[in-house]
């Protein structure tokens, strides 16, 4: 209880006071759904199950302990036991007259398959530096292929691997569901940006970072490109990615405000906290409080709005929240820089 105590206090409070409202925590945009119910049924009785056991959890460390977003962890495990509907798994079920691969043709489509073997699976295994060590796997479940890789890689690598799995079974997904047919490529960027966003916020336990901590960076720029203001800060709170991606938004807008550099243009990398502003309908988990900050500072201050940027377009405001880390307090920036800002603003990223 200390520590859900500790976590109410730390969520930080709305300028503009709100009603209360019941939200299912678990889904982003609050919506309580049977799957999503069942995945967090599915990891709790598995949770109290793993702690049973030391060899048994350890045993299944290889997923659960990942640096990953949660429902990876659950695709993971649920390709582990076994559980994805593959053409196979369906034909045992009699779902399918016939366990042929969709996409392929040639072989029966079982999890192994469709995540390491298929064309397309292949294909994105290629673009890797994993592929020499996937090429050479035996058929096996997913449990064994992600043991067998953790005894020679890195965590870091073990974790892209699940997410590129998940990214290939999304992929496969969508040709199936859609016929929309995904370059490989695009597989790959989407596993690397899931992960990248994810690390972002959630800094491993073993660096200096305590694990109750994150960090927000924020660049402001002239019309003609020039950086006139800088913040960073580091916070208490630690929601999800999206949560503190809009934290970093409503510390953008404060100090545009109090440095009077109005109207402005906020530009975000994270496309949901861009849709979430601009759909007034919002959602009702944690996210909806900034969201809600958001979207009143905007309508007061004349011809301000927000639009989604690439990630690329937004290195330096990234670079900045690593700073963070050197500073106890807020600390903002206006026209005159410190040299460690200045040479990041002043790269031509
Ligand atoms: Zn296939």
């Amino acid at each position: 209880m200390k520590d859900e105590a500790t976590t109410i206090l730390s969520i930080p409070l709305l300028k503009s006071p709100q009603s209360d409202q019941l939200i299912w925590h678990y889904d982003k945009h609050c919506n309580y759904s049977v799957k999503n119910g069942y995945q967090i049924a599915l990891k709790l009785k598995f949770s109290e199950t793993a702690s049973s056991s030391d060899n048994f959890k350890t045993h299944w460390d290889v997923i659960w302990a990942k640096e990953i977003p949660e429902k990876i962890k659950v695709f993971m495990w649920r390709a582990a036991q076994n559980l994805l509907p593959t053409a196979h798994n369906l034909w045992q079920r009699k779902t399918i007259k016939e366990p042929v691969c969709w996409r392929c043709q040639k072989e029966n489509e079982d999890i192994f398959h469709a995540l390491m073997r298929c064309k397309h699976a292949d294909k994105v295994w290629k673009l890797t530096n994993y592929y020499q060590h996937i090429k050479c796997l035996a058929r096996q479940n997913m449990l064994s292929v992600l043991q067998e890789l953790a005894t020679n890689r890195r965590k870091e690598d073990v974790e892209m691997i699940i997410v590129l799995c998940w990214s290939i079974w999304y992929s496969r997904n969508i040709l199936i569901f859609k016929g929309k047919r995904e370059d490989p490529h695009l597989s790959v960027v989407r596993a690397i940006g899931i992960l990248d966003s994810y690390r972002r916020v959630k800094t491993p336990a073993d660096q200096t970072i305590p694990r109750d901590q994150s960090c927000l960076g924020v660049i402001i720029r002239d019309y003609g490109g020039k950086a006139v203001a800088a913040a960073v800060q580091k916070v208490s709170f630690r929601g999800d990615v999206a949560f503190m991606e809009a934290a970093a938004v409503n510390l953008g807008i404060q100090v545009a405000q109090n440095a009077k550099l109005l109207p402005i243009i906020v530009e975000s990398d994270f496309k949901e906290v861009v849709d979430l502003t601009r759909n007034r309908k919002g959602c009702l988990s944690e996210i909806f409080w900034q969201i809600s900050a958001i979207q009143a500072s905007l309508k007061s201050l004349n011809q301000s709005q927000i639009q989604h940027v690439s990630r690329a377009c937004n290195i330096i405001a990234h670079a900045l929240a690593h700073l963070a880390l050197n500073y106890d307090n807020l600390v903002v920036w206006v026209e005159t820089f410190p040299a460690e800002i200045l040479l990041l603003i002043s790269d031509s990223f």
